[in-house]
């Protein structure tokens, strides 16, 4: 006998509300962590009083809930299972059917299902905290610079990767402005930066970043010493590179990710020196300056991954951010090249476990947008419910919130 609860309730959603949080104190709005300017989140307080229908429900004793006809994009209409933690079953529409009372219902026909957004340059250590990211639609991110001590600070629900301070000159980027507080580790001499690497990959670095472009900074033979033994622990390699001659210095010495669109042109040279390899986005944290968003659209067209990242902490939406994604279009990026850059390439790039497109035995973290996000990537912006390794989270401030330009 089947006895699976159908639930589909009209919630109102709070608009535009006056109760909105300050952002906290951003890394360094005068220093700016990376150079960029502190926005903070933009919105207006129209549409007060909409509702939208919210697919939202209290599990109670089940193990999980069946989504009945949600448009999984990329494959179509499906009724998908997400159980304890994980999607547990892809099937066709209503051969998915639930014959037990562990597993709630929910007619889903008119939503749509992506995986739950990657944010891969994040400053936690500075601002906000990994619950309010889960609420906002972000299952996992990479923190680009923290104290040692973050290493043991626990992060759930949030998968985060860190890699720690930057390995820095002594008195260099960001000891002396922002990141005076430990955000920087800093090195003399090679076997200094060989030792730091070292310390940082035993405390669980996932990967290992260095700030190039401000002096006091690394020797090219330090620099070559801290790519070799980072690779040589399997660690990438991320650099703080804003102008033209850091990112050509970067990709001479072998570093694998920009930290940064960089802000100032790009010479052709710089551009095809990046292809293959990888830069994340943070086009928001400078504004979506027109020399960064071009710069974006140059590495991409050269073959160079793009991976979505807010620089959150230096930027002030903890979530999936509308300006981001905004400026993203801009650069080129239609609504199934922003899912890639925060879904499946920076899960297969930071190997985040159970993450990347939607699959039976993944985690079952993934977001209901009631717009379709291939023709309009904003909708990413305003899921309608977000789950985390299965876990339904509250109303974010920022998600679904109106948030408008
Ligand atoms: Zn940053």
């Amino acid at each position: 006998m089947r006895t699976a609860l159908v639930l589909a309730l009209t919630v109102p959603l709070a608009r535009g509300c006056g109760g909105v949080p300050a952002p906290p104190a951003t890394p360094g709005s005068d220093a700016g962590d990376d150079g960029g300017s502190s926005s903070g989140p933009r919105r207006d307080g129209s549409g007060e009083g909409d509702e939208a229908t919210l697919p939202r429900f209290d599990l109670g004793a089940r193990d999980g809930v069946v989504l009945r006809g949600v448009t999984v994009v990329g494959l179509g209409a499906r009724d998908v299972t997400l159980r304890e933690g994980l999607v547990a079953r892809i099937a066709a529409v209503g051969a998915a059917a639930p014959d037990d009372d562990a597993l709630a219902e929910l007619d889903a026909r008119g939503q749509y299902l992506v995986p739950a957004f990657i944010d891969s340059h994040v400053h936690l250590a500075y601002a906000f905290d990994a619950p309010t990211l889960a609420h906002g639609g972000v299952a996992a991110a990479v923190d680009l610079a923290a104290p040692l001590g973050f290493f043991a600070t626990d992060h759930a629900p949030l998968q985060l990767a860190l890699c720690g301070p930057m390995i820095t000159a002594v008195g260099g980027y960001p000891t002396q402005g922002w990141g005076a507080g430990g955000f920087g580790l800093e090195v003399e001499g090679v076997d200094a930066v060989r030792q730091a690497v070292d310390q940082l990959a035993e405390l669980g670095a996932r990967a290992i970043k260095l700030p190039l472009g401000d002096a006091p900074e690394l020797s090219d033979a330090e620099v070559a010493a801290l790519v070799e033994r980072a690779h040589a622990r399997d660690l990438p390699v991320v650099a703080h590179a804003l102008a033209d001659a850091d990112a050509s210095r970067a990709a001479d010495a072998g570093v694998d990710v920009l930290a940064h669109t960089p802000v100032e042109p790009l010479s052709d040279d710089t551009v095809a020196a990046w292809q293959g390899r990888t830069v994340i986005s943070t086009l928001d944290a400078f504004g979506g300056a027109a020399s960064t968003i071009d710069n974006l659209r140059r590495l991409r067209a050269a073959g160079t991954r793009v991976l979505y990242g807010t620089d959150l902490g230096n930027t002030g939406i903890p979530g999936i951010d509308p300006n981001e994604l905004g400026h993203l279009v801009s650069a080129g990026l239609d609504g199934a090249a922003i899912l890639a850059a925060a879904t499946a390439e920076p899960a297969a790039f930071w190997r985040f476990d159970g993450l990347g497109p939607l699959r039976e035995g993944g985690r079952a973290s993934v977001l209901l947008l009631d717009r379709d996000p291939l023709r309009d990537p904003s909708v990413l912006a305003e899921p309608t419910a977000v789950y985390i390794d299965g876990e339904l989270q509250p109303k974010s401030w920022t998600a679904g919130d109106g948030i408008k330009d």
